[in-house]
């Protein structure tokens, strides 16, 4: 048996011990915690959806009507009207035949992946890609290539060796660490040459970027088979919990037949549903939410220059500043608690050595105020030139 003391010793003198803050209060600009007010920028509630009252009304409804849990997996008795309608929604939503509701987007990634490859196979990841899709390549038995981030000829040099067995290009949409948009066009046009599924995961661009919120997909404007897989998160932007993919009527039954994430586990409370179809219609109708986030962006990264603070090449709601060191990101992030201003700091594994940052998040909830408010404390705390670019 490891020591297990030691090694966590170990991991706080190396600055990468996580513990958990205990919030008091619905999820949204203003944070309770130990009893003390904090603006909050770093929740992934782009649209300011979570605390909704017409989709937490929707959630009770769905709760006196279907109860409180869902009793059994999706293929035996857990699979509500309110599941499927969500489904159907979804699917019209994004212009694809069929979309399947998985419990989280973890789950959903690790499904898609293990359903569709095996060993022999291959997946092509971006570096940055999110640790659920390192995750499901692993689980799959296919062998994980990492191409360099957001570089379409690396893929392509990667996919010219790859004659045999399936092969699956794997990237983020909007990455969820830096902020950037994947170049889709380019990505669907090499893996339709070398007949490779592409596979987006649009956890930070649905409802945030595109037509109606239809997210970096749609953006791009590529449809069904220029993308094949489409997956999507309900806990972020949409404000609720949970996730699902969308694709063709024989993906779908497929993974119905085959993903383990799928089949093994119990479907989420109906009513989750129930919330999340109110949800849609929100993220659809409400194009203010998208246009306020767009002017908070815009004016952080005004004053963010005007102060010398160096950002990523971002046009999403994540505005990360890079301060190299693990204790460094620590080290602020702890300055500005102190000064009412919430944003944890992001360090090794889930960005590499040397970009712990200080991920910085905007909400439609946010107003112009609250940006200058965050801008002055930034002004006070960090020196020009203290943050560097994305890698
Ligand atoms: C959050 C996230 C996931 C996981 O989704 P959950 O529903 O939170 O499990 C997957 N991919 C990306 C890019 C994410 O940011």
């Amino acid at each position: 048996m490891k020591d297990l003391a030691q090694q966590l010793q170990q991991r706080s003198q190396q600055q990468l011990y996580r513990s958990r803050l205990v919030v008091e209060t619905p999820q949204g600009v203003h944070t309770h915690i130990d009893g003390k007010d904090y603006l909050a920028f770093c929740s992934n509630d782009y649209l300011g959806l979570a605390n909704h009252p017409d989709i937490v009304d929707a959630f009770h409804k769905g709760l006196d009507e279907f109860g409180a849990g869902s009793g059994a997996a999706h293929l035996i008795s857990g699979h509500s009207r309110a599941h499927h309608a969500l489904e159907e929604e979804l699917a019209a939503f994004l212009q694809r035949p069929r979309a399947l509701l998985f419990s989280t987007g973890y789950m959903a990634n690790l499904g898609v992946m293990s359903a569709l490859l095996g060993r022999g196979d291959r997946v092509f990841a971006d570096h940055t890609n999110h640790a659920s899709l390192l995750d499901g390549a692993r689980l799959s038995g296919a062998r994980l290539l990492r191409y360099r981030h957001n570089d379409a000829d690396d893929l392509e040099t990667r996919l010219q060796n790859a004659t045999d067995g399936e092969l699956l290009v794997a990237t983020d949409g909007v990455f969820s660490m830096d902020g950037d948009v994947a170049p889709l066009p380019q990505l669907a046009d090499i893996a339709s040459t070398h007949n490779a599924w592409l596979m987006v995961d649009d956890a930070h661009g649905l409802g945030v970027t595109g037509p109606y919120g239809g997210g970096t997909v749609a953006q791009a404007g590529l449809d069904l088979t220029q993308v094949p897989i489409l997956m999507g998160t309900l806990g972020k932007a949409f404000g609720t919990f949970g996730a699902f993919v969308a694709g063709s009527e024989e993906l779908i039954e497929t993974l119905i037949q085959e993903a383990r994430t799928y089949i093994y586990t119990t479907a989420p409370p109906a009513a989750l549903a129930c919330a999340t179809r109110v949800a849609l219609r929100l993220v659809q109708q409400d194009d203010w939410r998208r246009e306020q986030l767009q002017q908070l962006v815009k004016r952080f990264r005004q004053g963010a220059g005007q102060l010398g603070l160096a950002l990523c090449d971002s046009h999403t709601p994540i505005q990360p500043l890079i301060t190299g060191t693990a204790a460094e990101a620590l080290r602020l992030s702890q300055v500005l608690r102190e000064q009412g201003i919430l944003i944890t700091a992001i360090r090794p594994p889930t960005v590499a050595a040397g970009q712990s940052r200080l991920r910085i998040t905007f909400s439609a909830a946010h107003s112009e105020q609250q940006v200058d408010r965050l801008l002055a404390v930034l002004e006070g705390v960090m020196v020009s030139g203290q943050s560097s670019g994305c890698a």
